[in-house]
């Protein structure tokens, strides 16, 4: 039987998620790779288990996540169901509908038909009554956002959503969406997109729509999915994620520039008793528009570092110069 550590609550930090009612903890869990069907079920629960005793109270998924796709919500399911029963009310859990889940013209994409029938099946992958965030997981430019937003709408008053979220929308089209949000007066908090020092798109306007509009932000792959971390500097492990064949992160993506980058980084970061990757981290904290970095992580180990970079969050001004210069 899992027991969770008592003391769950008193190194986390939570923030508000723009103005609305729903804390986030500083620091998320995504189950995108790590937590599927091919993967380690034993080392996913452990994963859970620490983030969830070190005050992790938000895990993110999608109906695709795996490999096979379904799969990462399949095993979170059991977890919860094992572990997490007498907890559920101390998780926020989401989950997200717009990729491709099964063939045909409704298993893609942002249509009322496809994000409806794609919750349900989430809902009964992860064995859950409700999540408390879903997602439109991608904008989609044939239909219309007024129907996208009206499914989201639909799922909170159907019961089977608490909250409702966007990802990777333009600054543009999020707040042609929130205006709509406001018509339907549907709960729609957040925006979840790729931000890190290597990925700074978000600075170019859709970080003001977000704050403008008081609503919450949470950056995902906040180590550009594991090269803001000192693993690349001598090569590629075998088991890292760029020595798989498939998936986004790719050998050819640790181009000399970028180790170049990544070491000065990593200098930086020694200077500051941190990893990389916990300077990584805390350096996107720095924005109180973001209310949560969502991270990922392939071990305890790992996850226990990222984690511990809550320890040392401040820079002085001349650090974030240097890191201005480095990028
Ligand atoms: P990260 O950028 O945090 O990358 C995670 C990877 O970095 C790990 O798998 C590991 O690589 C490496 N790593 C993690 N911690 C450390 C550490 N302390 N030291 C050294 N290396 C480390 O995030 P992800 O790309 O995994 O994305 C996080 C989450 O964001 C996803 O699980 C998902 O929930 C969400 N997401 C959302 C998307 C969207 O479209 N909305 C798209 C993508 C992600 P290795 O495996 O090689 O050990």
């Amino acid at each position: 039987m899992y027991c969770a550590n008592d003391d769950r609550y008193t190194t986390m930090n939570y923030r508000r998620t723009g103005s609305s009612g729903l804390l986030l903890p500083e620091i998320s869990l995504g189950l995108w790779h790590n937590f599927g069907g091919v993967d380690l079920f034993e080392t996913g629960r452990a994963m859970l288990r620490r983030g969830f005793d070190r005050g992790v109270t938000h895990f993110d998924l999608a109906n695709n996540y795996g490999p096979p796709p379904g799969s990462a919500e399949e095993n979170f399911g059991k977890i919860v169901q094992h572990d997490f029963r007498s907890y559920r009310d101390e998780m926020i859990v989401s989950t997200k509908a717009g990729y491709l889940m099964w063939p045909g013209p409704y298993g893609d994409w942002g249509s009322k038909k496809n994000l409806t029938a794609s919750l349900d099946q989430s809902l009964k992958r992860m064995q859950l009554d409700y999540v408390d965030l879903f997602y439109t997981h991608r904008m989609d430019p044939n239909t219309p956002l007024e129907e996208t937003v009206q499914a989201l709408d639909l799922a909170v008053r159907q019961g089977k959503a608490l909250y409702v979220g966007i990802s990777n929308y333009s600054p543009e089209k999020t707040l042609e969406a929130i205006r709509l949000f406001e018509d339907y007066k549907t709960p729609f908090v957040i925006h979840q997109v790729k931000y890190s020092m290597f990925q700074r798109q978000p600075e170019e306007g859709l970080l003001d729509v977000l704050r403008d509009n008081a609503k919450g932000c949470i950056a995902f792959s906040p180590l550009a999915q594991g090269l803001l971390s000192d693993k690349y500097l001598s090569g590629i492990p075998e088991s890292s994620r760029a020595a798989r064949a498939t998936g986004f992160l790719q050998a050819s993506d640790i181009t000399p520039q970028r180790l170049a980058q990544i070491r000065s980084l990593n200098e930086l970061a020694k200077g500051r008793n941190q990893s990389l990757a916990q300077m990584a981290i805390v350096w996107l904290l720095r924005h109180s528009t973001i209310t949560s970095v969502l991270i990922g992580a392939s071990s305890v180990g790992q996850l226990d570092n990222s984690l511990d970079a809550l320890k040392n969050s401040t820079f002085s001004n001349s650090e974030l110069d240097e890191i201005e210069a480095i990028l």
